[in-house]
């Protein structure tokens, strides 16, 4: 899980900076025009970090990959919370945090393991944010991607199933806030006017799934 997890922070830092003037649009519509900024901020800090780790001598980091990658992603969660000044910083760095106690309990399988982990994100966001779905707002495509994962594993699928079925619902969870009313964060001081635009935090959410999804893909 560890190296997945790390070829997952250094492909969607990379995803992020191309679409960081897309969110950055989506944001201008209802917000303050930082969400591509921010995101492409936060995972470049991640990215930094990485290239920077040290590995410790003599330490074999296949020994134990739950405690790896539990620790991977706290790091990635604290980067987060340290280096984006936006509401994304906050929540996304929450989400990871969350997702390390969840994935540090040991989980029977990956694809336990990542489901787990994105349902504890959402209740994560969820708590900080005070928030919930039908707002739109992130939660709108991570709570029906986790909803989608569960019944994949549920289902039987494998990983990428897993993975595959989150990033479908994120997408469509995404698309499905453009008609919403905004009840939480900067897009709610528009009130009426947050109808008919697509919220950008959802958008970044369906993006980090859709790169998981495809980097998990069966070749
Ligand atoms: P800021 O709003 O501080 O400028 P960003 O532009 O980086 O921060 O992030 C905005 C995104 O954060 C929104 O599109 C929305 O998805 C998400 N967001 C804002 N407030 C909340 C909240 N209370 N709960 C969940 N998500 C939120
Ligand atoms: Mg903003």
């Amino acid at each position: 899980m560890h190296d997945a997890l790390v070829a997952w922070l250094r492909v969607a830092a990379g995803r992020l900076h191309a679409e960081a003037p897309a969110l950055t649009a989506l944001d201008q519509a209802i917000g303050d025009g930082d969400h591509g900024i921010n995101m492409d901020r936060g995972f470049s800090a991640i990215v930094a970090k990485l290239d920077g780790q040290e590995v410790p001598a003599g330490s074999d980091p296949a020994a134990d990959d739950t405690t790896a990658t539990a620790d991977l992603l706290r790091l990635a969660g604290k980067t987060l919370i340290s280096t984006v000044g936006g509401a994304a910083g906050p929540l996304y760095g929450t989400a990871f945090l969350r997702a390390a106690g969840a994935v540090a309990g040991g989980q029977p399988s990956t694809a336990a393991a990542f489901v787990t982990g994105l349902e504890a994100a959402a209740a994560g966001i969820g708590a900080l944010g005070k928030s919930t779905t039908g707002e739109k707002t992130m939660l709108d495509a991570i709570v029906p991607a986790a909803g989608a994962a569960r019944a994949a594993l549920e289902a039987g699928g494998d990983v990428a199933r897993v993975i595959a079925a989150a990033a479908d619902a994120a997408e469509a969870g995404a698309l499905a806030t453009v008609p919403m009313l905004a009840t939480k964060g900067r897009a709610s001081y528009l009130g009426e006017r947050s109808i008919g635009h697509r919220d950008p935090g959802a958008s970044s959410a369906a993006i980090l799934l859709r790169v998981l999804a495809d980097s998990t893909a069966r070749p």
